[in-house]
């Protein structure tokens, strides 16, 4: 392809004719808001390059993967490093020992665990563990809570009161979506009834302990206890969805920050370093029972790949010293105040919100939304406004209202500045006096 042909709208209709909607996951064809997505052909640090070389202030950072920013030189003179002695091997490593060895001694409900190459396997391979542990088949999630494509999970609410579920994706059998249940965040009565009709049945409860994947739905630590206590009393097991939370909110996640203990966790994200891994982990005697120690298969020809390996190792080594988590947490927080300021003074219906550094705008004032069905309606038609007039302003926001955005450690004050320039006058064009 030459050069002068590289634009995003040609790429586009190109791409329509390879993969169902132009994209391999569904939110990178700009649904959310409309119009065409923009080709990138680079990245650097808090920067992204489109295909016709515009630099855009990048917010999404590939939805969270990239603490460091894009391109972080260390964990590239890293991958370079590894690629120039092996990338797959298929067999017993230092690597995965290494960045095993990095978490297990700092996450204190990893005892054991087993490296995948995704978040959804992670998930998918934690419940197989609890269904083996308990013998039970039921598993509990949440309204508003995503944990990657499995098919048990991509279910929704169905009519009954007691949490039953029914198939919120086609391909999903009535049978599968049976095997779920789903109650509300912030609602311990949801749980209650949950518990109250098929208590003995549930196998484990599974929760984004830092809802992030429909806005952002901080919850009541006393609403998390509550729903550890009732998993405990009925023999179930509760397992920590973090693949988004984890080494995000500080070293050990949203576990370590609210002093909570799960039998299962999962990561996958930030623990590749922007490299596909994923991880799934818990108590010592209920991850023994996977293959080859115990009777629950789970296998992978790429788990623990040399690359992904080392790349997130370089990452978590490099945020830990740099103090990241304090850092972004610090930077994340004025940030949102600049925003906060401008949005106030245009008095635009919107907030924007944060916790530790993922943020999200969204519409309604100030207090904080801990349920979905709490999202103001007309939040997919005003981020939509805004997100465009923020791309005018070559700021690059993630590509629907309900996502969540993200700081890295190459957003740095000066960078941050500009972004909260560049993001006024957007808002100014979407809600000043015209
Ligand atoms: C991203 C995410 C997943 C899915 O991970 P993939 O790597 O996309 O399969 C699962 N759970 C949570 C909480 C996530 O944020």
């Amino acid at each position: 392809m030459s050069s002068n042909e590289l634009n995003s709208s040609r790429l586009f209709s190109r791409a329509l004719r390879i993969a169902p909607g132009g994209v391999h996951s569904p939110v990178r064809a700009f649904k959310g808001v409309g119009g065409e997505p923009i080709f990138f052909k680079s990245a650097n640090g808090a920067y992204l390059r489109s295909v016709e070389g515009i630099e855009y202030i990048d917010f999404c950072q590939s939805f969270g993967p990239n603490i460091l920013g894009h391109c972080d030189p260390d964990v590239k003179a890293r991958v370079h490093e590894q690629i120039d002695i092996a990338w797959s091997f298929g067999a017993s490593e230092p690597y995965s020992v290494e960045l095993g060895q990095w978490v297990k001694a700092r996450v204190h409900c990893v005892e054991r665990l087993r490296f995948v190459s995704s978040g959804t396997e992670a998930v998918m391979s934690a419940m197989r563990v609890a269904r083996a542990a308990t013998g039970r088949s039921l598993i509990l999630k949440f309204d508003g809570c995503y944990h990657g494509h499995a098919d048990s999970l991509l279910v929704k609410s169905g009519s009954g009161l007691a949490g039953e579920a029914s198939s919120d994706s086609a391909g999903v059998t009535t049978e599968v979506a049976g095997q779920t249940l789903v109650a509300n965040l912030d609602d311990e009565e949801s749980v209650n009834r949950a518990f109250a009709k098929h208590g003995a049945q549930i196998a484990a409860v599974i929760v984004e302990p830092l809802p992030a994947n429909f806005g952002l739905l901080p919850q009541r630590r006393e609403f998390l206890v509550h729903l550890m206590n009732q998993a405990r009393l009925s023999g179930s097991l509760m397992i920590f969805d973090e693949v988004i939370s984890g080494f995000r909110v500080g070293r050990g996640g949203m576990a370590e920050r609210l002093c909570l203990v799960p039998d299962l966790v999962t990561y996958g994200k930030i623990l590749g370093g922007g490299f596909p891994v994923g991880c799934y982990g818990g108590r010592k005697e209920l991850m023994e029972l996977v293959a080859p120690l115990g009777p629950v298969y789970q296998a992978g020809t790429l788990s623990a790949n040399p690359v992904g390996m080392v790349a997130g190792l370089e990452t978590l080594k490099k945020a830990e010293t740099e103090n990241a988590w304090w850092v972004l947490e610090e930077r994340t927080k004025e940030f949102c105040r600049q925003i906060n300021q401008t949005l106030q003074k245009l008095k635009a219906p919107l907030y924007m919100d944060h916790f530790a550094s993922l943020f999200w705008l969204r519409s309604g004032a100030g207090e904080p939304i801990r349920q979905p069905q709490r999202i103001p309606a007309g939040q997919k038609k005003e981020f939509a406004a805004v997100f465009h007039a923020a791309l005018k302003h070559k700021v690059y926001l993630p590509p629907s209202g309900y996502e969540v955005g993200f700081l890295s450690l190459a957003h740095t004050p000066e960078i941050l500045m500009s972004a909260v320039d560049r993001l006024s006058a957007a808002l100014e064009e979407v809600y000043g006096p015209s």
